[in-house]
This record gives structure tokens, C-alpha cells and sequence, in this order.
């Protein structure tokens, strides 16, 4: 759509606008905005009520054909910012999870700390549930305020809201602030607390490299799964991992064989088996290839299917 053809707003629109991922690649949005308040996000809804919340691009893959839908990007203080009430934190959904964590730990706060290291937005790491090995962001979020696709405000206490493993079921609400219980904490050990999750991180995820984080969720297995046991000194020669018990979809992706796979300029992590990371010249459509071929093998090998992790937005009209 070009800018004659755009429906009257006095919303500044940005036409053919780049999408910035993690990924660093992908296509373009025909139509982006970058609302400030609450009243020009409304303003948003009416123009295009299936409008796409662009967080900080961390779990996203935009296919190369981009999209038809309007963009938003949240900024300005309504959206960016935070304030602390004693231990209660409410913040902008489209402030910078890191920076939040680590005035947090500055303040002597507990209670999202457990996150450091993940890029994301406070919204995005809400409608994901984001977390790992050390905790998930439901675990402090006391409420959260959102604007729903006519415009309404709804508000949501933590008990109303489904949120499970890197899922939330907030998925149709635009997210516009987030409440988080904290608690007081010895600021010394809270500080050693953030570093040594990040230093896990850094260890054991390619975090320089672009990608999106895991690309797929880690399953639950249906039926029991027995693999022969990778360490030479291991008691038994098998590890078996029960039905009901989720595992680790990096570990399935590395026992296939599949780390090093590449299509074009995307591969699957020799460090990570569940990160795909992307060089110069990349598109989306070999990390959507890679998707696919690293979900066969791991299917062919172990029967168990991988679901993406990474949300994938592609051209619908
Ligand atoms: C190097 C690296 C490491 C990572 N490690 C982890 C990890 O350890 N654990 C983990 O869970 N994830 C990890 N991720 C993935 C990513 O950081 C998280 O999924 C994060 O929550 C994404 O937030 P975002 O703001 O970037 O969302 P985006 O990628 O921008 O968007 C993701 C989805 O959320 C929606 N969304 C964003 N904001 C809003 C809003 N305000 N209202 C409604 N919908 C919204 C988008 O429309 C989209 O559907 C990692 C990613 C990278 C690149």
C-alpha cells in the first residue's frame, strides 16, 4: 500500500518500513507506526484492528515477503518506562526487559533477575513466557493491562491469566503495562545471582551470534524414549526419559545429528543445537527450510514432534 491509497489518520505512518529482528533478516512492514500513548494506540486498533506488536525482535522470523498488517512499535515513556512502588515494579510494556532486570538487582529487588540475558521487551517476554533454567517471568507478574482488538482496556490479575511453559494465552490482547511483585533482597548476593545466570547463558547459548533463541519448544514426550547414554563413564549404557516429562528439544536436535545443518546462510548451532543462527545473506526462508528439515530429522530418529518456539509472521493477504 502506498501512502494515497492509505484510510485518513493523523497517525505518522512509516511506509515499506524495515522489520529490526535478532534474526537481522526478513521482510519489510507495508505500513509501521510508532505510538506514544494509550490514545494513539487505540488510534492504531481502528486503523487496523489485526495490527502486529513488534517487541524487541528476539523470538521473531519475518518471512521475505513482509507484511500487510500495520506494525506498532510502543515507544515513548508511557510505553518504555517504569516505576517502583516499595516492591511493587509496573512497567511499559515495551521497556527493555535487561535494562529493567538490572535496576532491579541495583535496588536490591528480587524476582526477575532469573532472566537475565534474555533480549525482549516486558511485553514480549510476557506473551511468551519467557525463562529458562533458572525461572520464567509468570513467577513475579502480578497483573497485566492490555488493550483488547476493539480498543477496550482489560486488566488481568495473575490468577486470570493461563500462563504455562513459553506460553501465556494473551496472544490476542495488545500488552500495554505489567505489574511485577518483587521482594527485598540482599543486593550483593542478588548481583551474584544475575551474573552467574548470565554467565550460564553465555556458556552454553551462541549469544553473539543472530538468531532467535531456541526455535523450538522443548516437548513433551508422549512415549517413553530411550537413548543410548553420550558419557562412556555413565552407569548404564541407556538414559531412558519417561512419557509426561518435557526434554530438552536442543539435546533431540544433537543426538539426530543435525547440529551444523545448513540451508543458505542459516544453520543449526554447533554450540546449541536449538539455535539457528543466520549469516550475511541469509533469508527467512532458509531458517523456515532449516525449521523443517531439522523437525523431519529429529521425528525420523526419535518419533517426537517439535513445535516452534519462534513466532513466524508471514504475508496473509
Ligand atoms: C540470543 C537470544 C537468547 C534468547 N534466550 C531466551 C531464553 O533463555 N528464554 C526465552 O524464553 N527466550 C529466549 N529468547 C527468545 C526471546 O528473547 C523471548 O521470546 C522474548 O520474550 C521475546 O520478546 P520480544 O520483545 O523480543 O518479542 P518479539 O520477538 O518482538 O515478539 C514475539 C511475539 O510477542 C508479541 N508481542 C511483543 N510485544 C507484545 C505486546 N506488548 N503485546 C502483545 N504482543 C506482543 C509479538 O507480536 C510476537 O508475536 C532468546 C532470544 C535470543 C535472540
Amino acid at each position: 500500500m502506498n501512502a494515497l491509497d492509505a484510510p485518513q489518520t493523523s497517525l505518522e505512518i512509516e511506509y515499506d518500513a524495515p522489520i529490526p529482528t535478532w534474526f537481522g533478516i526478513g521482510g519489510k512492514a507495508d505500513r509501521l507506526a510508532r505510538p506514544c500513548s494509550l490514545d494513539r494506540l487505540a488510534e492504531c486498533i481502528r486503523l487496523d484492528p489485526n495490527l502486529r506488536i513488534l517487541g524487541d525482535g528476539a523470538n521473531l522470523l519475518v518471512d521475505d515477503e513482509g507484511v500487510a498488517e500495520l506494525v506498532v512499535v510502543l515507544e515513548g515513556p508511557t510505553f518504555r518506562g517504569w516505576t517502583f512502588d516499595a516492591t511493587r515494579l509496573r512497567a511499559g510494556a515495551g521497556a527493555n526487559l535487561p535494562k529493567l532486570i538490572n535496576e532491579t538487582v541495583r535496588r536490591g529487588l528480587a524476582g526477575i533477575e532469573s532472566l537475565g540475558g534474555i533480549p525482549a521487551s516486558v511485553g514480549g517476554a510476557v506473551i511468551m513466557n519467557a525463562g529458562g533454567a533458572f525461572g520464567q517471568i509468570a513467577d513475579a507478574v502480578a497483573r497485566i493491562h492490555a488493550l483488547d482488538r476493539q480498543g477496550r482496556s482489560v486488566t488481568l490479575d495473575r490468577p486470570r491469566i493461563a500462563f504455562d511453559y513459553r506460553h501465556s494465552g494473551l496472544g490476542n490482547l495488545i500488552i500495554t503495562e505489567v505489574e511485577f511483585n518483587l521482594s527485598p533482597a540482599d543486593p550483593a548476593s542478588l548481583r551474584a545471582r544475575h551474573l552467574e545466570v548470565m554467565a550460564y547463558k553465555s556458556k552454553t547459548q551462541p549469544m553473539a551470534e543472530k538468531s532467535a533463541g531456541c526455535v523450538f519448544k522443548n516437548p513433551t514426550l508422549t512415549e517413553d524414549l530411550t537413548l543410548e547414554s553420550t558419557d562412556p563413564g555413565a552407569p548404564k549404557p541407556h538414559e531412558v526419559h519417561r512419557a509426561g516429562s518435557r526434554v530438552s528439544a536442543g539435546m533431540l536436535i544433537d543426538r539426530a545429528g543435525l547440529k551444523g545443518l545448513r540451508v543458505g546462510g542459516a544453520s543449526v548451532s554447533p554450540r546449541h543445537g536449538n539455535f539457528i543462527v543466520t549469516d550475511a545473506g541469509a533469508c527467512a526462508r532458509d531458517v523456515i527450510e532449516l525449521m523443517d528439515r531439522v523437525a523431519l530429522g529429529v521425528f525420523a530418529r526419535f518419533g517426537v514432534t517439535l513445535h516452534p518456539e519462534v513466532v513466524i509472521w508471514r504475508r496473509t493477504k
